[in-house]
């Protein structure tokens, strides 16, 4: 199966002839992942357990013949200019702010700059199939898509780990959102039938295989978040309150690796009741994510699956990142035939949940997700299948 947009693809390149005047001298790809198992662990010193997905941003691109790289988002109709000069100031080449999604882009130029490389200016029009903002990964593959496609400019072979750190570093320190590096490396890394397995403290990384006969099933309750309104930065800031409190008690303990729940349990009385919480959840996902990955080596996907279910209970009991929507579309998925297991995906507050099925009940159960679900909610929802898809790259 082609993991290739191609409609998508003509469209923007034919934009592109018709704004710059020729075809763009490249087109990088840069998929969206799901993460299967860990969650909120990549900022933790966890395990996580992603795969990258179809769907992916398209930067169609050219080197800029003036100093000014121009670049248009075809699914906002808006574009944006900046200079080396100007994105110092996050302004573009008249003074006026860049828009919230020019910040992607230009902190990826921004990090590549203070990391000593020169990004060429850039003739760009880019267009996702990735949903935004719903907990797939679109920012990610925005700033890999971008940073590949200043590496093929500028002949750079760039490591994958320091690719994903790059524009990890862009997210954080230039768009504001304090993220683990979890999503730009299954952007980087990604490979088809895999699931990835990274390591986020020593950020060694294997794959491991997708089970056969499993289909990947994401479900969006088109509930909306955004992540630099804050939810996702509290939550940052309540795990590392809680690793300092458990760090003063437990002598030794250097990540929230080196405690257990018996440990927890020993304190959890003299901790805030909701900072107590969100140190269970960390730490008994880091413990399943250890579990899944001898049980996913012996292709027990039933096992698996009853992970997913126990991950999706922390997140909404102890993490508190689910909503009403969230649990609805995942307790119809839960209680559908050949449902291994379902979860909420990504940050929370909103978005999608992922669910693994048996090949033969699919269609059926992405028929039942979107009628139930509007059924109870009365909203509509995007339900599809996906599969475990390969990371960046030039086409
Ligand atoms: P997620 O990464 O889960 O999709 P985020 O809130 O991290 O959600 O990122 C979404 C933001 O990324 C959007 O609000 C927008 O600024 C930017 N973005 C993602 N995809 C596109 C796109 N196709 N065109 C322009 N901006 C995009
Ligand atoms: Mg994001």
């Amino acid at each position: 199966m082609s993991t290739i947009n191609s409609a998508l693809v003509d469209r923007i390149v034919a934009q592109f002839r018709q704004r710059f005047g020729s075809a763009p001298e490249f087109i990088a790809r840069a998929p969206g992942r799901v993460n299967l198992l860990g969650e909120h662990v990549d900022y933790n010193d966890g395990f996580v357990m992603p795969a990258a997905i179809d769907r992916a941003t398209y930067v169609a691109f050219s080197r800029s013949t003036e100093e000014v790289s121009h670049i248009e988002a075809f699914d906002l109709h808006e574009t944006v200019e900046f200079s080396n000069d100007s994105i110092s100031y996050k302004k573009q080449i008249d003074g006026s702010p860049l828009p919230e999604w020019g910040l992607y882009p230009a902190g990826v130029a921004k990090i590549l700059i203070d990391d000593g490389f020169e990004p060429e200016p850039i003739n760009v029009i880019f267009a996702s199939d990735v949903p935004r903002g719903s907990g797939l990964s679109s920012s990610a593959s925005v700033e890999v898509a971008f940073l590949t496609a200043w590496q093929q400019l500028g002949g750079w072979s760039l490591q994958k780990i320091r690719r994903a750190r790059l524009c990890q570093k862009a997210e954080i320190e230039y768009v504001g959102v304090n993220c683990g590096i979890m999503d730009q490396f299954a952007s980087v890394c990604g490979e088809e039938n895999k699931i990835l397995c990274l390591d986020c403290q020593s950020l060694d990384w294997k794959t491991l295989n997708f089970p056969d006969g499993v289909a990947i099933v994401i479900a969006d309750t088109t509930v909306r978040r955004k992540l630099t309104s804050g939810g996702y930065n509290t939550r940052h800031d309540e795990c590392e309150a809680a690793l300092r409190f458990l760090q003063q008690k437990i002598p030794g303990v250097t990540s929230f690796r080196d405690v257990s729940i018996a440990d927890l349990d020993c304190y959890s009385s003299l901790m805030l009741e909701e900072i107590a919480k969100r140190a269970r959840h960390v730490i008994s996902e880091i413990d399943r994510t250890i579990n899944a990955q001898t049980i996913l080596e012996r292709g027990d996907i039933r096992a698996f699956g009853h992970l997913i279910n126990e991950t999706h209970a922390s997140l909404r009991d102890f993490f508190e990142v689910s909503c009403p929507e969230l649990d609805t579309m995942v307790e119809i998925a839960q209680s559908l035939e050949g449902c291994f297991g379902a979860r909420l995906t990504g940050a929370g507050f909103g978005g999608c949940i992922v669910g693994l099925f048996d090949e033969s009940e699919v269609d059926y159960a992405i028929e039942k997700l979107s009628v139930s679900y509007s059924k109870k909610t009365g909203l509509s929802s995007d339900v599809f299948v996906t599969c475990s898809s390969r990371g960046a790259v030039i086409l």
